[in-house]
């Protein structure tokens, strides 16, 4: 069986009545990895049909809130939904914070009140958190994760201070069957291309179609933040990727998404499919 990734989740922080917030699913048999936890996301899987129990691990790529924000989301109503073993969290630097915060701070009520007045859900299970940089992030008999520092931003008048808790990641899943590669959100870097080399398929964030790229605001963010049309086909071709799927689109009419794919197909020889929300693509 080949290795397939979801894309629940293919907007940005903007309000979108056909994309959510990022989030992926890879499924690999009976393993089923989530990759960011934006808007949406467990509606998403309800969408799909995939019964949100089953969900271990959860990569986290960053921390901006387009990517974590129904993170508390996909914890509850796991558990609500009948997990009973822990959920095992992986993400940058913080990430151990903001789910210590979600769980003792937000919802340490809700949770409370479940436990006790609705003893049907059980206790509330575990959800380690383990913080990672770059290498291996976790193995099984079936596969392996590994993660790679993105830049995403470096390139911006950050203070030191920031710069220093500001670690975005991407992530590599490896299985006998075939590779599947997430950018998350970055402009081209070498962790991207270690993380992307030879994979079956790259999902690759891509903002911006070339005749977007206009003024001051713009090309600062396709320098600094955002991969754009104008590198994410040559990141491909660098990287020997197979298949490309372009997500984290700015909004934009369908024939601006057609330019951005014949933008890319430029650089790029091999298949380039524009994402969207519940799009599905195997090795
Ligand atoms: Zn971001």
């Amino acid at each position: 069986m080949k290795p397939s990734v979801t894309l629940l989740g293919t907007g940005t922080p903007r309000p979108e009545a056909l994309r959510g917030g990022t989030s992926l699913l890879i499924r690999y048999g009976s393993d089923a990895i989530l990759i960011d936890a934006g808007r949406g996301v467990v509606r998403q899987l309800t969408k799909l049909g995939f019964p949100i129990d089953q969900v271990n691990p959860v990569l986290i790529t960053h921390h901006h809130y387009d990517h974590i924000g129904e993170l508390h989301d996909v914890i509850l109503t796991s558990w609500l939904s009948g997990r009973t073993g822990s959920l095992d969290i992986y993400g940058p630097p913080e990430t151990r914070r903001i789910v210590d915060v979600l769980l003792t701070q937000v919802y340490d009520k809700d949770i409370e009140f479940r436990v006790t007045g609705e003893p049907v859900h059980g206790t509330f299970p575990p959800t380690p958190v383990t913080e990672v940089i770059s290498g291996l992030v976790c193995e099984t008999d079936r596969y392996r994760i590994y993660a790679d520092r993105m830049n995403h931003g470096d390139g911006l008048a950050f203070s030191d201070a920031f710069r220093s808790r500001w670690i975005c990641l991407g992530f590599r899943f490896e299985c006998d069957d075939g590779v599947i590669a997430f950018s998350g959100d970055t402009v081209d870097c070498e962790g991207l291309q270690r993380l992307a080399a030879g994979a079956d398929i790259l999902v690759q964030c891509c903002y911006l179609a070339r005749s977007e790229i206009v003024g001051e605001h713009l090309e600062r963010i396709a320098k600094y933040t955002l991969a754009s049309a104008d590198t994410a086909g040559a990141i491909a071709t660098k990287a020997g990727v197979r298949k490309l799927v372009l997500t984290h689109p700015r909004i934009k009419p369908p024939e601006i998404l057609e330019e951005m794919r014949r933008d890319v197909q430029r650089d790029f020889s091999g298949e380039v499919i524009i994402g969207y929300d519940l799009l599905s693509v195997s090795c």
